[in-house]
This record gives C-alpha cells, structure tokens and sequence, in this order.
C-alpha cells in the first residue's frame, strides 16, 4: 500500500519560504520608518497595481468586501434601486447590494463556466417590471476566469447600466476581443474590486482590497468615502467609512505583484497537468474539469470538477479527505437561499444551474508551489474512488 500524502488545498508557508528575505526586509524599513498608515509602500503600490492592470486610477483599501461596498456607494445606487449578480458566488459580491439598501436581482449562471449568464442579464435588463430601476450589474470572474468582457462591455453600452466587476478570484485574469484586442478583467467596468485576501492569487498576509478605475471623478469618490468621506482631514463631503489598506501588508504585495504572473504560469501549469492526468486515467467518464478556451486566460484562482452524479461529490470529498487531501465547496448554498435574502422572496428551483453546481463542484489543491507528486497523488486517489463502481 503507498503512503498517505497530506495535500493541503492552499498552502502559503511554502511560498514564505521563497520571499522570506524580500518581505522581512520591507517590513524592517515599514518598522523602522514608522509610517504605518497611508505611507509610501501604499502609494507605491496603487502605482504599480495600476500599471499592471493597465488602468488610471487604483484606490486601496481594507478588504474585497469593501471594495464592492464603496463601489456600490460612489456609483450612487440606493434605496430603490435594484442590482443584477450573480447567486453562485462569495456573499460579499450581494451583501454590498444590500448594505447600501438596494436590492440584489439574482439570475443564474452558465453551465461549464459557473460565471451569470450574459442572455438571462439581458432578458432581465429587457423584461423585469421594475427594468428602468436597475442601475447596474456585478459579474463575477468567478475561480479566475473572465466573464465575456465584450459582450458584457456591449451590454454596458446598449442599456446604459453601470458596471461593477467583482474581480476577487481574477487579478491578471485575461479575455481576447473578436478585433485581436485583448483586456483583463476589472478594465471593463465602471468600478472594479479585487480583493487581496491570503489565499487569493495576490494575496497578503492579512486583509487587504482595491478599486480601480479609469473615471477620475469616480476615483475621487472612493479615496474620499475609504476615509470616512473626508475630502480633507476633518472636514466631511459625505458619511464613509474607515476602509484603508495597512502599509504592512502594501509592503507585501509590492514584492508579490513583482512575481504575480510566475504565479499564474505555475496555476495554469498544475491546472494542465490537473487535465492531463485525468484524461490519460479516462476520469472524464465521472467528473467535468476545467476545459481550456484560447478566448481567456484562466488564472486558476481555484481549480473546480464537478461530478456527473450528484450523489457522490460529498462520498468523494470524504474519501478524499481520509486519504490526506483537503478539497473545497465553492459553493455549498446559493445566495438567493441564504437566510438572510429570505425577504428577496426567491425559492429552491428558481436558479436550477446555481443549485446544480452547489451539489456537484469541488475544489481541488491549488496553489503555485503544489507539486507534480502531490497532484498525481490526488488524480491517483480520484481514480481508486472511481475503481470501486
Ligand atoms: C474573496 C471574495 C470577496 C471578498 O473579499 P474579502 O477581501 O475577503 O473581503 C468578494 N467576492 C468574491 C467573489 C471573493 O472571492
């Protein structure tokens, strides 16, 4: 009998281990400076954020969750108002609705790609009673793959709605226009949030956010509401809130952005091998993984399969789980069945593709720094869980 592995789904230590020396080194001269709130690693790092996307403007802040709710605000959608996402994805991207008093519109997603699907934002956007209050739609790049930035551009264009991309999973993140052109995800919309939470693709060693745009005035906005609305100290436009990035962890990610696109190489690389070795142990049979489209570049901010039969994702997970290797549930509920939307008036059935997938998906081992063993180990066991049907 072989060994048991520990396979962990996400690992950062082992990633430390190689920035170890540029981050201490950063956080020394943090230390030493004093400056802890606001210094020069933050500016430095909107700067280097910014030119990375390719955008004008990049406005840090505390967390993705704020990112979207600032965003909301600065886009002045209220009380009354009505917003279209996604019920397939992290709470955060409907809660910013909600904390703003508007109402989430929910639709479901597409089949393969698990992002909300383009035509029912548009049969919504043609056809929903209350269609002249919704002020705007937040897709998700949901486990770092874009949604159709053209269409979604067009979209913007035709129905004069504003646009938040939830760009939590995505940073780097790429689609390729029909004219050739290409653009990363968070280029497209009005406001766009990226989140740098540890296990994210751009992840610090704490909580940490962002708003890019390329609309100055909308720009001005959010570095106003992310200090309690203040356009001067003490003197305040409008009520916002405390919602800044540290200067510790912008001295972090300074040093990890330099080695962002390594990072997203190793993800599609173990996302290929992922595919490779399922194919050549004909797993296809069972379980759907994450196909490649030369239309986007997926950064693999997780790497998703779904089983053909229902009834064996969770018998999966736990052999899985007994034989060392950790795996996600991205995600269990739907966000027009949690508790807290019950008000929103939705039901089991209303978004059959989103209910689907919460029974069927999981997430496997992910990171940069996974190793070929590590996945054929994983490929190894997925295949003896299948061997005994
Ligand atoms: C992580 C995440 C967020 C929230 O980011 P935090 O930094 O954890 O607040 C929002 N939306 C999606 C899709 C996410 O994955």
């Amino acid at each position: 009998m072989e060994e048991k592995m520990q396979v962990p789904l996400f690992d950062l230590t082992r990633q430390y281990k190689k920035i170890k020396k540029d981050v201490l080194k950063n956080l020394d001269a943090v230390f030493t400076s004093g400056n802890v709130i606001m210094g020069s690693n933050v500016k430095m790092f909107e700067k280097e954020v910014s030119n990375y996307l390719g955008v004008k403007n990049a406005i840090s802040v505390a967390n993705g969750s704020d990112a979207l709710r600032l965003s909301v605000q600065a886009l002045d959608i209220k009380k009354g108002d009505y917003v279209i996402t996604t019920p397939y994805t992290f709470f955060a991207t409907a809660s910013s609705i909600v904390l703003n008093q508007a109402t989430p519109i929910f639709v479901d997603i597409e089949e393969d790609f698990f992002n909300i699907d383009l035509d029912q934002v548009e049969k919504v956007l043609k056809t929903h009673p209350k269609k002249e209050r919704i002020k705007g739609i937040i897709p998700v790049h949901l486990f770092g793959k874009t949604v159709d930035l053209e269409r979604l551009e067009n979209i913007k264009n035709n129905y004069k709605v504003t646009i938040i991309e939830d760009c939590a999973q995505s940073i780097g993140s790429v689609w390729y226009y029909s004219s050739g052109d290409k653009k990363c995800s968070g280029t497209v919309g009005d406001l766009n949030a990226f989140s740098f939470f540890p296990t994210k693709n751009l992840g610090g060693y704490g909580d940490g956010g962002l708003v890019v745009t390329n609309n100055e005035k909308l720009a001005d906005r959010v570095r106003k509401l992310r200090v309690h609305g203040a356009s001067k100290k003490y003197y305040h436009d409008e009520v916002g809130y405390n919602s800044r990035l540290d200067e510790v962890q912008a001295a972090i990610l300074r040093i990890k952005l330099k080695n962002l696109d390594y990072y997203i190489e190793r993800r599609i690389q173990k996302a290929q091998y992922y595919n490779k070795f399922f194919e050549e142990k004909g797993l296809d049979k069972y379980i759907n993984y994450p196909k490649y489209f030369d239309n986007r570049v997926h950064v693999y901010h997780q790497y998703v399969i779904s089983v053909k039969n229902e009834e064996e994702r969770d018998k999966l997970k736990k052999f899985l789980k007994e034989n060392g290797i950790e795996t996600g549930i991205y995600y269990p509920l739907g966000l027009h069945l949690q508790k807290c939307f019950e008000n929103l008036g939705y039901k089991e059935g209303d978004f059959p593709i989103t209910e689907k997938a919460t029974r069927t998906t999981l997430a496997l081992p992910m990171f940069p720094e996974l190793t070929r063993y590590e996945q054929e180990y994983v490929v190894r066991k997925i295949k003896e869980f299948y061997a005994s049907f």
